[in-house]
């Protein structure tokens, strides 16, 4: 049986050069004690902008597990797919996003919300979540208008399910329920109701990611209030704990945070859950090891920081077209964006301290990697050039990719505050 462990991170891996480094930063994990599970994810949405296919995602893992001797499991996952766009990651995948964001709120058949709410009167009234010492309130006219906004969503989830069951067989690959891309955050209330409606549809989903409140934008620090997080973690992790229990679903069903890389100032709650619930938790990055690669080109100067200067003008100039498959999750001040022309004249240790997420640092520009975040398609249109300087300065990008992980990611979320820090 696939089982993803309690402890995981989602890795993007865009140009299919730093799975070695990022796995290091799993290596590092273990070493000091605890294992974290890598997953390369890349959604059909960045294998369509870059032209690359799902198999050179499984060929870049594989390489990079045999080249370090990883002995743990690793996946490879089919991001944010649904029924129209799983078909060709069937072969190389063994962990799937069955994303079903655009079918929220699309009405179910009358006759399946009146079944769905019938079945399960257990959820009205006050619903004790032992772990939490709390308790989540659903009236009926809540659960009917829940099944009404989500029920036709999780049927979809279960036609996808399906699908890929029937390609990869049973108990063959990671199923996650992703309806984070969508306007507003589910309450832990909704999240139980559709962990109800998933266990009917019995989808074996081992994480779910729903949508949070606050913003979570691309590649930069969490937007919204802290204390507010912690307080919606606590009662999904023990909404999730609840519906195990209640419903069958896997006993290692965890929450997955989406566009989890960069949220420094929420990765404190999101430890302190995992520590409360005895919970695991997926964090899923991507974007935030690409920047990595324009910073290490960026730090080696030469070709290096003239390429890293030409993908920043490219970028700049053609802003508004990368960003706008992006609109919902980035936040630019087109006002703090320095001109090209500017930037041409930067030494490495201005570009790098633009970019580089040190939110201590007064150089630091939020705008500026955002917009970078976004513009991979600028170093997948210049080819091989960038493949060749990634080659040419393989040590200098994979130092900055390992570190990237490891301290400012898996070390807050998985050890805590008191973490070892890499030398
Ligand atoms: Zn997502």
């Amino acid at each position: 049986m696939a089982n993803l462990g309690k402890f995981s991170i989602g890795v993007g891996d865009r140009f299919a050069h730093q799975a070695k480094a990022q796995l290091e930063a799993c290596i590092l994990a273990s070493q000091a004690g605890v294992d974290v599970i890598p997953v390369w994810n890349k959604s059909n949405r960045e294998h369509t902008i870059i032209g690359s296919e799902p198999a050179s995602v499984r060929a870049a893992a594989d390489a990079a597990v045999n080249d370090l001797g990883w002995k743990l499991p690793y996946f490879c996952d089919a991001d944010h797919i649904n029924l129209s766009t799983v078909e060709r990651f069937l072969p190389s995948c063994d962990f799937y996003t069955i994303d079903v964001a655009d079918y929220i709120g699309k009405t179910a058949e009358p006759s399946s919300i009146d079944r769905f709410v019938g079945h399960h009167s257990e959820l009205l009234g006050a619903i004790r979540m032992e772990a939490a010492a709390q308790s989540i309130d659903i009236t009926p006219e809540l659960l009917r208008r829940t099944a009404a906004k989500f029920l036709f969503a999780v049927q979809e989830a279960g036609k996808i399910y399906r699908k890929i069951e029937a390609a990869k067989g049973n108990g063959s690959f990671i199923p996650e329920v992703s309806m984070d891309e969508t306007d507003s955050a589910q309450t832990p209330a909704e999240l139980l109701i559709i962990l109800a409606a998933i266990a009917d549809e019995a989808i074996p989903i081992q994480t779910i990611a729903p949508k949070f409140s606050g913003r979570f934008n691309k590649g930069v620090d969490y937007v919204g209030d802290p204390a507010q997080f912690a307080h919606e973690m606590a009662l999904d992790m023990a909404a999730i704990q609840h519906a195990v229990a209640a419903y069958g679903l896997p006993s290692n069903l965890k929450l997955s945070v989406h566009s989890g890389s960069d949220k420094f100032s929420i990765y404190p709650a999101i430890h302190a859950a995992i520590r409360q619930f005895s919970a695991g938790v997926h964090l899923k990055t991507a974007g935030t090891t690409w920047l990595e690669e324009v910073i290490g080109l960026a730090e080696a100067g030469g070709e290096g920081l003239a390429l890293a200067k030409e993908i920043y003008a490219q970028a700049f100039a053609h802003s508004a077209e990368l960003c706008a498959p992006y609109a919902t999750v980035i936040d630019i001040d087109p006002a703090k964006l320095p001109a090209p022309v500017e930037v041409a004249h930067w030494s490495s240790a201005q570009f790098t301290a633009a970019l580089r997420h040190d939110p201590g640092s007064p150089a630091y520009n939020p705008s500026l990697r955002q917009l970078l975040h976004v513009g991979f398609k600028v170093a997948a249109q210049l080819g091989q050039r960038y493949l060749d300087l990634l080659d040419a300065n393989r040590e200098v990008i994979a130092k900055n990719v390992t570190h990237n992980l490891y301290d400012r990611h898996i070390a807050p979320v998985f050890f805590g505050p008191a973490a070892n820090q890499t030398p």
